[in-house]
C-alpha cells in the first residue's frame, strides 16, 4: 500500500501517518516516488483505508499489486542506491555505476586473504568478499575459519581500502559480526532462512542476498521484502544461477532475472557468474552478458593460486583472467550507459600514492561546491556530470561554455563539466579555444559518454501529428538517416538538445517534437516517442572536467596542472597540450620527434587556426604519459625549446 502525502505535509503530521499504520501492524518507509512523498506500508494489518485517507497530511491510499510492497518499484519510482561503507571507504552500489566485488571463496588464512585483496584491488575491485563461514552441500568438507576468517578479511579490506561482504549463515552469528563486517550476505541456500532475514535486516547493515538456486523471482523478491520490513533499507538483489535440467555448468545463469528485476523492483541487482556457470573459462563471458544485460555489478570468485583452493577453486579465477575481464566491462560500460565504479586506495599501498578513503565514481565525494555545466536539466552535460561526481552532486546549470569556465575560475564552483569532441563529428573548438583565454584552469579528468538519441514529444504527439523538430545541429546531423524519412518535418535549430525539449514542455504542442537524450524527456515530463534514431549507434561524446589550479589545496601538482585528491589510486596516463612551431621546415616533425624517441604515444593531433594571426596554427595534442612524472616534466621542457607558445592543459586518467 502506498500512502501519498500532500506537498508540504509537516513533519508533525508525516509522523503521526506513520504511527497510525505502525499501530496497526504495518512496516513503513518513507519514499519518494517522482514528484511525491510517499509513505510505503507493508504488512497484514488491519485498517480502515476512509480513516487513513482523513488523516492531515494524507492525500489519497493507493493499494500495491505486488506481494511484496516495500521492494516493488510501484511503491518506490527511482533505482535505490546502496552505500556500503566502513574504515575502508565508501562503496555505491545502484545508479549508473558498475560495482565490482571480487575475492575467494572462502578465506584460507591471512595471507592468503590479504594477497588476494591487493592482486583484486590493483585491477579495480572495490569491495573484498570471502566466505569466514562457508554452508558446504558435504558435512566433511572445509566449512570456513569463522570469526577468525572475518578478522583477517577486515585486517586485508582496511590495507586496500575495500569494504568488505561475508555470509552470514545463522542468526546467532549476526550480532558477532555486525562490527566486522561492512555488508551481510545471505547465501542461496539460505535465502528462504526466514529467520536470519529478520535478524540480518534487523540490525540495519546492507544486505546482498543471493537468490535461491531453485527460488521464482517473487520468491526472491519476497526473501527481500522481509529484510526491508525489518528494518534495513540497503538491500542489494544477487541473481548467481538456478537449477534447471542442464548439468554442463553448475547452475543456469538466469540473464532474464536482470532486466526483469530492474522492473519489478527499485532495488540494485548484481550477478554472480561464478556460482552460476562453475568453470573457470566461462566466468567472463557470463560476467560481460551480465553487464550488457543491465546488472549494476558483479560478484567474482578470484584465487591467486586456485588450484590450491580450499574451495571453488575450479570456478576461481587468476588474478590475471580478472584483470582482463575488468578492462573489458571498462570497454562495455559506455555501451550500457554506465561506469565502472572507481575508489582510491589508501596511502601506502602500491598504487596509492594519492588521495585519502574517498567515494564514488572518478570524483565522487570530492565536492562540497556544485559542478557546473552548460545546459538544461536532463542534458548529456548533466549525465556525465552526474556520473562522474555522483547522483547527489549539487548542479549549477549557466548558460554557455564561457560561463562554466567563468564560474570556475571565480571559484563558485568546484569544477565544471564540458563535451569536447564527439566521436562522429569531431572537436567542439569554441570548448578548446577557451582554454587559451584561461591559463588557470586545467583539464583534471575526462569521460566518455555514449549518446543516445530520442524523438521527444508531448505525451498525445504521434509521429504523423509531428511537423517541427528542434534540437543542437549536431542532433540533426547525427540523426540525419532518420530525418530523411520525414522530408516534411522542418528542422529548428536550438542552443542544446535538452533546450529543444524544454522548449515543448513549456508550449505543450503535438506538432513539435525535439531530438535529445531520454534523460531530458524524463526531467522535463515529456515522452520518448522513438529511441535510438542516431545513424551510427557507435556514438560517444569525451567530456571534459575543468578545475581551477590552486596549489596548496589538498591535491597535488603534476607537470604544471592540478590533481584532484579523489583521484586516489587514478594515477594520470594521459595529458593534453597545445603548441605552436616556429613557420620554417621541420619544426613540427622536431617535436614529433621528442616525443616518438621518447616512447610517449599520440592519441590525437589536430591544428586549428590563431587568432588574430591569419594563415597561422597551434597544435592540440593529447599524450599518453610515461611512468614517471619526472621523466614527463624533462620531456615537456625540451617541448619547449622546439615550440614557441606552449600551454601544458592538464594531465588526467583517460576514460577508455
Ligand atoms: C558464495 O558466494 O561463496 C556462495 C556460497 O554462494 P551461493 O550462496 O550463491 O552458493
Ligand atoms: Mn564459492
Amino acid at each position: 500500500m502506498i500512502v501519498v502525502l500532500s506537498r508540504g505535509i509537516s513533519s508533525y503530521d508525516k509522523e503521526l501517518v506513520r504511527i497510525y499504520l505502525r499501530d496497526r501492524g504495518f512496516a513503513v518507509r518513507d519514499q519518494q516516488f517522482g514528484d511525491d512523498e510517499v509513505i510505503g506500508a507493508a504488512g497484514k494489518g488491519v485498517l480502515d483505508l476512509r480513516e487513513l485517507g482523513l488523516l492531515p497530511g494524507v492525500e489519497r491510499v493507493a493499494a500495491t499489486s505486488k506481494p511484496y510492497e516495500l521492494a516493488s518499484r510501484e511503491t518506490k519510482a527511482e533505482d535505490t542506491i546502496v552505500s556500503v561503507g566502513g574504515s575502508g571507504g565508501m562503496v555505491k552500489i545502484g545508479g549508473s555505476r558498475i560495482t565490482v566485488i571480487a575475492g575467494p571463496c572462502a578465506v584460507e588464512s591471512r595471507e592468503q586473504i590479504r594477497e588476494t585483496a591487493a592482486r583484486v584491488r590493483e585491477s579495480g575491485a572495490v569491495l573484498l568478499r570471502g566466505g569466514a563461514f562457508k554452508p558446504r552441500s558435504s558435512p566433511y568438507a572445509f566449512q570456513g575459519l569463522g570469526m577468525k576468517g572475518l578478522e583477517y578479511m577486515k585486517e586485508a579490506g582496511d590495507a586496500e581500502g575495500m569494504p568488505i561482504v561475508t555470509e552470514v549463515v545463522s542468526p546467532e552469528y549476526v550480532v558477532e559480526m555486525k562490527d566486522l563486517t561492512d555488508m551481510f550476505q545471505i547465501g542461496a541456500r539460505n535465502m528462504q532462512n526466514f529467520a536470519l532475514l529478520k535478524k540480518v535486516g534487523s540490525v540495519g547493515k546492507p544486505v546482498l542476498l543471493k537468490r535461491g538456486p531453485s527460488a521464482t523471482i517473487e520468491e526472491w523478491l519476497l526473501s527481500a521484502e522481509y529484510l526491508l520490513a525489518a528494518g534495513t533499507n540497503d538491500v542489494v538483489l544477487c541473481e548467481r544461477g538456478i537449477r534447471t535440467f542442464e548439468t554442463y555448468t553448475r547452475n543456469t545463469l538466469d540473464i532474464s532475472a536482470i532486466p526483469v528485476v530492474k522492473t519489478l523492483s527499485h532495488l540494485p541487482v548484481i550477478v554472480d557468474p561464478s556460482h552460476a556457470v562453475g568453470i573457470r573459462a566461462k566466468v567472463a563471458p557470463a560476467a560481460l552478458a551480465a553487464i550488457a544485460a543491465g546488472a549494476d555489478g558483479l560478484t567474482v570468485e578470484v584465487h591467486p593460486r586456485p588450484d590450491e583452493a580450499l574451495s571453488d577453486g575450479p570456478q576461481s579465477l587468476y588474478p590475471e583472467q580478472f584483470e582482463k575481464l575488468m578492462r573489458d566491462i571498462e570497454a562495455l560500460a559506455p555501451v550500457v550507459g554506465k561506469e565502472l565504479l572507481r575508489t582510491p586506495r589508501p596511502e601506502g599501498t602500491a598504487a596509492g600514492r594519492r588521495g585519502g578513503p574517498q567515494a564514488g565514481s572518478l570524483f565522487e565525494g570530492f565536492t562540497a561546491l556544485p559542478v557546473a555545466y552548460n545546459g538544461e536539466s536532463g542534458a548529456f552535460a548533466e549525465q556525465a556530470l552526474m556520473r562522474i561526481f555522483g547522483e547527489d552532486v549539487k548542479r549549477r546549470q549557466v548558460q554557455s561554455f564561457k560561463e562554466v569556465f567563468d564560474a570556475v575560475l571565480d571559484g563558485s564552483v568546484c569544477a565544471g563539466v564540458m563535451p569536447a569532441e564527439n566521436s562522429l563529428s569531431g572537436s567542439i573548438h569554441e570548448n578548446y579555444d577557451l582554454f587559451l583565454r584561461y591559463p588557470d584552469i586545467a583539464i583534471v579528468g575526462e569521460l566518455k559518454l555514449r549518446i543516445v538519441h530520442c524523438l521527444i514529444g508531448d505525451e498525445h504527439a504521434r509521429l504523423d501529428t509531428i511537423s517541427i523538430v528542434r534540437s543542437h545541429p549536431q542532433g540533426f546531423a547525427q540523426c540525419k538517416e532518420f530525418l530523411d524519412k520525414y522530408p516534411g518535418w522542418q528542422l529548428e535549430a536550438c542552443n542544446n538538445t535538452a533546450a529543444a525539449v524544454a522548449s515543448i514542455a513549456r508550449e505543450g504542442a503535438v506538432k513539435v517534437a525535439a531530438i535529445a537524450g531520454a534523460a531530458a524527456a524524463r526531467a522535463h515530463g515529456l515522452k520518448v516517442l522513438k529511441e535510438g534514431i542516431e545513424t551510427n549507434p557507435l556514438n560517444y561524446t569525451r567530456f571534459l572536467i575543468i578545475s581551477r589550479k590552486i596549489s596548496g589545496r589538498d591535491g597535488e601538482w603534476f607537470g604544471n596542472a592540478w590533481v584532484p585528491p579523489s583521484l586516489g589510486s587514478e594515477k594520470p596516463n594521459k595529458a593534453s597540450l597545445v603548441f605552436s612551431v616556429p613557420d620554417k621546415p621541420g619544426s613540427l616533425f622536431a617535436c614529433l620527434k621528442i616525443m616518438a624517441d621518447r616512447g610517449i604515444n599520440l592519441s590525437k593531433l589536430e591544428s586549428r587556426p590563431i587568432q588574430g594571426k591569419p594563415w597561422e596554427y597551434q597544435f592540440y595534442a593529447d599524450v599518453s604519459l610515461p611512468e614517471t612524472e619526472g621523466d614527463f616534466a624533462l620531456i615537456m621542457e625540451e617541448l619547449k625549446t622546439k615550440t614557441e607558445d606552449f600551454r601544458f592543459l592538464g594531465a588526467y586518467r583517460g576514460s577508455l
